[in-house]
């Protein structure tokens, strides 16, 4: 009888897995994916085909990019670079691999048992797990459903794996597309947008919205679309898609704007519309589960399903469909299994679009304070008037931050520019110990750092920054 029966092997699965290992809970993780060898592919989305590989991409196409339209801004001329995609896709997949096998390295040595095959949950202490070999049934104290998702298909626009493709076959082009399509302007959408046009792709994207990254800062998503069409994204909204053809030589897709119908060419298209949880011949006809409306594994604050001892947490629960997330859910849950006081703090995790610049928020908006009639002060601060976002010709965006108008509590802090993602960690911490504005303005940064930015910002939420000028609030 284990303890514990993990099923997948994402970010989710596998930190739950070691931690409940070194909680001293005999564990097993039950992955469905294998490799070439036969062997379990470990890591899910996030290390095979998603967050890992994208960011492999997205370095490499920046570099390549940097090198055509910023290198001689530093005075250095270089003749115009030679692409070998073979080359950088190769790199990604090693780093991939690299990844990958860590995990499994990990699961040996915090004696975590690995087995390979489909789960199905048949009551609170059974799994069976089916595979070629056949089907065996693990017996288990606990069973934590770690998932994950895979991309939602639209009947408009089927993936075909040549020329209509998910993100996962995007991230595998063997040459670049000279006209992309991409359905969706969300984060993969810019993200893998991003990759092909820094690689020379003329890219026009779809999006079904009239609004532009609604969950984000509205003047940042102002900025950022102004940005990314500048950067060469044809950010189109309120397309409706209505049929996307392929034949050999390239793809048609018609779509609605505005009353109008319109038709773009492309080579390739990109379908970017969300994902939805993976839940296929998961739950048993016994096993007292079933899914909400959406798909997800109905779980409250603390990942318990309706069953006792069965636990859902990452892509397949409710909420943003984010590795770190997925992760930190996994060790709560497998911390309150072996008895321990765990919770998740929901509000404080962070999000981040990883083009450049960089998109990252944590918190609460400016909309979602006054919805919810909460006062507040913000203290805004321009890359364009930080030294060192100068010094590297980086200066585009800017950092805002919300306090709470009576306690200056920090409540959200929302930025566009270099190093973001960093930049909203660090905020990250300090909401995490309560901070208020006034706690970071007196902590003291290196200079020259972009993370200044952050620190006049602070200083700005009460009037006090000094590389701007000021307005109290
Ligand atoms: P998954 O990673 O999906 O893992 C689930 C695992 O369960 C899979 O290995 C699957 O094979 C296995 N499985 C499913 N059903 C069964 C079954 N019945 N039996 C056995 N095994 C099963 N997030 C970020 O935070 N940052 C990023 O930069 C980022 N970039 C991304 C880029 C792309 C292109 C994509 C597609 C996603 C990205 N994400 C990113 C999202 C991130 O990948 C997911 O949020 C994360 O992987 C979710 O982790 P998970 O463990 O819940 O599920
Ligand atoms: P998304 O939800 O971010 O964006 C999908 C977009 O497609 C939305 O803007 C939506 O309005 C639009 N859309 C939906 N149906 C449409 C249609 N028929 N026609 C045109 N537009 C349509 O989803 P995604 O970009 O596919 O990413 C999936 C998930 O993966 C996200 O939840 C995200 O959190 C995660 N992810 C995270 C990162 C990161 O953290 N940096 C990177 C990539 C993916």
């Amino acid at each position: 009888m284990y303890d514990v029966v993990i099923i997948g092997s994402g970010p989710a699965g596998y930190v739950a897995a070691i931690r409940a290992s070194q909680l001293g809970l005999n564990t097993v993780c039950v992955e469905e994916s294998s490799d070439s060898d036969g062997n379990s592919q470990l890591g899910g989305t996030c290390l095979n085909v998603g967050c890992i590989p994208s960011k492999a991409l997205l370095d490499s196409s920046h570099r390549y990019s940097d090198a055509i339209k910023h290198f001689s801004d530093h005075g250095i001329e270089v003749n115009k670079p030679k692409l070998d995609i073979a080359k950088m896709m190769d790199r990604k997949s090693k780093i991939v691999n690299q990844l990958t096998l860590g995990v499994s390295g990990l699961f040996k040595a915090n004696k975590v048992t690995q087995v390979l095959g489909h789960a199905k949950i048949i009551d609170s202490n059974h799994v069976e797990v089916s595979s070629k070999k056949g089907s065996e049934i693990l017996e288990t104290k606990n069973i934590v459903i770690a998932t994950g998702s895979s991309p939602i298909n639209i009947p408009v626009a089927e993936i075909n794996h040549k020329d209509i493709v998910d993100s996962t076959g995007a991230l595998e082009f063997k040459t670049v597309p000279k006209k992309l399509g991409i359905i969706g302007a969300g984060v993969i959408g810019l993200e893998l947008g991003s990759v092909w046009s820094r690689l020379g792709s003329e890219v026009t994207i779809l999006e079904a919205m009239d609004e532009f990254l609604p969950m984000a800062d509205k003047k940042i998503a102002k900025d950022v679309f102004k940005e990314f069409n500048k950067q060469g994204l044809n950010i189109n909204l309120g397309c409706k898609v209505t049929s996307a053809l392929s034949n050999k030589k390239d793809v048609t897709v018609t779509y609605e704007n505005n009353g109008n119908l319109k038709e773009l060419m492309v080579d390739k298209l990109i379908v970017a519309v969300g994902r939805k949880p993976n839940t296929d011949n998961l739950l048993g006809e016994n096993c007292g589960l079933s899914v909400d409306e959406k798909g997800c594994i109905p779980v409250n604050d603390y990942c318990e399903t309706n069953v006792q001892n069965i636990w859902a947490v990452g892509d397949v629960v409710r909420g943003p469909m984010l590795a770190h997330k997925a992760s930190e859910e996994g060790i709560m849950v497998v911390e309150r299994i072996a008895g321990k006081h765990a919770e998740m703090p929901y509000e404080l995790v962070p999000s981040v679009i990883y083009t450049h610049p960089e998109v990252a928020w944590v918190g609460q908006t400016e909309e979602d304070l006054s919805a919810s009639g909460i006062e507040f002060k913000t203290g805004s601060f321009p890359f364009a008037a930080s030294g060192r976002a100068l010094a590297s010709g980086e200066s585009t965006g800017f950092i805002k931050v919300i306090a709470d108008k009576k306690t200056d509590t920090i409540l959200g802090v929302h930025a566009f520019g270099p190093s973001a993602a960093d930049i909203v960690q660090q905020a990250v911490v300090a909401m995490e110990f309560g901070a208020s504005a006034e706690d970071l303005g007196l902590t003291i940064f290196s200079h020259p750092t972009v993370s200044e930015a952050l620190h006049e910002a602070a200083l700005a939420v009460n009037g006090q920054a000094i590389h701007i000028g000021n307005r109290k609030k």
